[in-house]
């Protein structure tokens, strides 16, 4: 695929549920190696377009792209495989297992070693025993989010935020270019909410590329360059969160509810 600054585009994308119009012709990019934040009150169809992006769902009109090829429509795991991941809740089974289980029965990436590994000494990516890898592999995202110590806990006695983290590293192990992140967050106490925003930076530094999607707008005015703002299904604006903070429109949607 054509490599370009801007490996995702939502064009005219829209979907409606019986009587209601949940996305509502929206248009946007996100640029690589950024953090692209998409906010907006309640309702206004954040949840919908990253379903839609991701394929859980599958638009009544409009295009997604990916690396410059038409994903729209594709498999949830079809859309993961190419490297645009999201992350997912930690599920019921997987709580009565350990963060070290977790890690290894998470899925992984079908398109070799990339970024993860480039950031690791040479002779360290000559590994031959894939197990050995995978735990090598498993064991540098750990101590990458610093929940190493907790490798033989069981999922489920993880605090809310030890949680996201453990579902970002499972979502690394898929080797994606670029994460979605729905209200990530939620449920996270203010010392891990910052040790989450570190470690997504020092991913951006390390090319990674991130969607925020979160209706606390202040936390995205501070942590992403370009920021989209949804409000009943359309794209109200987008730009710097300078542009976007003093846009009479986004006010008016935020206080107006
Ligand atoms: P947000 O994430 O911004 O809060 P959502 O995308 O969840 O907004 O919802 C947008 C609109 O679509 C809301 O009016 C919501 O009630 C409606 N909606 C979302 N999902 C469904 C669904 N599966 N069935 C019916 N209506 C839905
Ligand atoms: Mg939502």
């Amino acid at each position: 695929p054509e490599v370009t600054d801007t490996p995702l585009r939502v064009e005219g994308m829209s979907k409606h549920f019986g009587g209601i119009t949940a996305v509502d012709g929206a248009t946007f990019e996100v640029e690589r190696g950024t953090l692209t934040g998409l906010i907006g009150p309640n309702g206004a169809g954040k949840s919908t377009t990253f379903n839609l992006i991701t394929g859980m769902l599958t638009p009544d009109a409009g295009t997604v792209s990916f690396e410059g090829e038409d994903i729209t429509g594709l498999e949830p795991y079809e859309i993961a495989d190419r490297g645009l991941v999201r992350t997912f809740q930690i599920a019921r089974e997987l709580q009565e297992m350990t963060v070290l289980e977790n890690m290894m029965l998470a899925p992984k990436g079908q398109r070799g070693e990339r970024l993860w590994r480039s950031v690791l000494p040479v002779a360290r990516r000559d590994v031959v025993d894939q197990e050995t890898e995978l735990l090598d592999r498993v064991w540098e995202i750990l101590e990458f989010f610093e929940i190493e110590h907790l490798a033989e806990e069981y999922a489920g006695n993880l605090s809310g935020g030890q949680r996201k983290l453990l579902e970002m590293a499972r979502a690394l192990l898929t080797d994606p270019d670029v994460l979605l992140l729905d209200e990530p967050f939620a449920g996270v106490n203010p010392t891990l909410e910052r040790r989450l925003l570190d470690h997504i930076h020092e991913l951006r530094d390390r090319g990674y590329t991130f969607l925020l999607v979160e209706h606390d707008m202040d936390l995205i005015m501070e942590n992403c360059r370009h920021v989209v703002v949804m409000h009943q299904g359309r794209i109200l604006t987008e730009g710097t969160p300078e542009k976007v903070k003093a846009d009479e429109e986004v006010i008016e949607a935020y206080l107006g509810g």
